[in-house]
């Protein structure tokens, strides 16, 4: 399609009983440009990239226009916050524009970040910063770069208009794109409340999870088996993304119920962080200022936030008992995919009793000598045959050598060849990620009108596993200046 208005949208949300949301126009930013937009995504949805340089574009992307057929909306829903029950939250600065079929055969739905106040708004102006909003269209590149279960971003638009934050800065919109932004909170918000809590159940089993309404032979019959299945499901989902976020050294920062997705997406980016110098309790979030999010405790608040969300399942008849049965299944899933994740980041071909013993030291490695997360794996590769490079990130390499020394023996019970091993582990191992200081590169530009880093970075982290000749930078241990950047909640 040459234009965005020839999408063909509808908006099934809409659909829902209407205490789930409220039709809400966009509010448009003043004198808006397109910063930068993906023809990656642009192209999921069939859009051509000539499509992106019309008006009309610009026009939807910063809440001028609403789509041909959608509904704008603000959707309803809670969560829990750093643990404690933060009551009815919603699009504060979230207006769902409706959803577009997909080249996948799927659809998928369009929403504006930061394009105003909505009735969810609170206390909040309903925008979003430039800062922000680079972060954010970045970071859900990076991850789809990296296969990890992401919501993406269509476009970035800017404007001078000013948003007060702890210092002026000024206002943005990026265009999200996904399945959906159902949240565990969307399912919290109605837990007392059979009557809606069933209609989106139905509705989100019915688009996302059709395949839980068939019950396998010896599966809990009626509607209770198809709760318990879709549990089953979102847990597996979630358990496979958090997994994917440790071993990619990613923190999300503020995993609050309302910022995790039902179909197990990574979702609303914000203070999250990918670690250089690792450090086991890292915390990339400064408002979390007890660390509830750090890295070391993410799976374990993933599930956390699934026993939330099982809560309130309770009211469509699924007995505690059972539910908690199909929780207890996260643990081995998310060891499973770790485990997997890991045993690819080492080049091994199977996973040993003995690994796990192997893997604790290697942490213990990193965490001692804070050595860099992405070049402590990226190097590994060669590190059998030529160490030096590894070693050079350790400040104590008497420990590495002899880490390196159980490696080379564990190596040595597989009968791969070094090459096929090497490459297989580059395949596995990013060089390059969305470190902080880069995202900082990006944004300073940006501020000045300039995409130029945006579109490099895109590049580059569309494919981190691939060297790129003349971006040695990119893949470099961050610069002294990095360790002053610290992210918060403020957006
Ligand atoms: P977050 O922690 O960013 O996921 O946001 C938590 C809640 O606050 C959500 O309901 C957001 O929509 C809302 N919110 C965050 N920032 C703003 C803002 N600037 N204006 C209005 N609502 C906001
Ligand atoms: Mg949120
Ligand atoms: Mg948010």
């Amino acid at each position: 399609k040459g234009s965005i208005l020839q999408l063909q949208a509808e908006n099934s949300y809409a659909g829902l009983p209407p205490e789930f949301y409220t039709r809400q126009q966009a509010r448009p930013l003043n004198d808006p440009r397109l910063l930068h937009a993906n023809a990656e995504v642009a192209a999921m949805i069939g859009l051509s990239e000539q499509a992106l340089r019309q008006p009309d574009f610009l026009e939807v992307c910063s809440g001028q226009r609403p789509l041909n057929g959608g509904k704008t909306l603000a959707a309803v829903y809670s969560g829990h916050q750093f643990g404690i029950w933060a009551g009815q939250l919603g699009d504060g600065r979230a207006h769902l524009l409706g959803e577009v079929p997909a080249r996948d055969g799927g659809m998928l739905e369009l929403q504006l970040k930061g394009a105003g106040r909505t009735p969810y708004s609170r206390m909040g102006d309903g925008r979003a910063v430039l800062r922000s909003s680079v972060r954010e269209y970045l970071a859900s590149e990076a991850m789809a770069g990296l296969g990890i279960a992401t919501t993406r971003a269509l476009a970035l638009v800017v404007s001078d208009d000013p948003v007060y934050r702890e210092t002026v800065e000024t206002a943005a919109i990026v265009t999200r794109v996904s399945p959906t932004f159902v949240r565990f909170g969307t399912f919290e918000h109605w837990s007392g409340q059979p009557e809606p809590l069933q209609a989106l159940f139905d509705y989100v089993v019915d688009r996302f999870y059709p395949e839980c309404r068939g019950a396998p032979s010896g599966d809990v019959p009626g509607q209770e088996g198809v709760v318990l299945r879709f549990l089953d499901e979102v847990v597996r989902r979630t358990a496979v993304m958090v997994a994917d976020w440790q071993t990619a050294g990613f923190c999300h920062g503020v995993m609050n119920t309302d910022n995790m997705s039902i179909l197990g997406l990574t979702i609303d980016y914000g203070p999250y962080g990918f670690m250089d110098a690792f450090h086991a309790g890292h915390v990339c979030n400064h408002s979390d200022t007890q660390g509830r999010y750090a890295w070391n405790r993410q799976p374990s608040v993933a599930l956390w936030n699934l026993y939330r969300l099982a809560g309130g399942l309770i009211a469509l008849g699924a007995k505690p008992d059972a539910l908690k049965d199909r929780l207890q299944r996260f643990e081995p899933l998310f060891l499973q995919a770790y485990r997997d994740n890991m045993r690819r980041k080492f080049g091994l071909l199977r996973w040993e009793e003995g690994d796990a013993q192997l893997l604790d030291d290697w942490w213990s490695l990193l965490h001692n000598g804070r050595m860099d997360f992405t070049l402590s794996f990226r190097r590994l590769a060669e590190a059998p045959e030529r160490p030096d490079e590894w070693l050079e990130l350790s400040p104590e390499p008497e420990e590495a050598r002899q880490w390196l020394a159980q490696y080379r023996e564990r190596l040595a019970r597989e009968a791969r060849p070094a090459q096929e091993r090497i490459e297989a582990m580059r395949r596995a191992n990013p060089l390059y990620v969305l470190r902080n200081h880069l995202a900082e590169q990006a944004i300073r530009v940006a501020q000045q009108g300039d995409a130029s880093e945006i579109e490099t970075l895109m590049r580059l982290l569309r494919d981190p596993y691939t060297e790129v000749p003349g971006r040695e930078s990119y893949a470099a241990l961050p610069p002294d200046w990095a360790a002053d950047l610290s992210v918060s909640c403020s957006s």
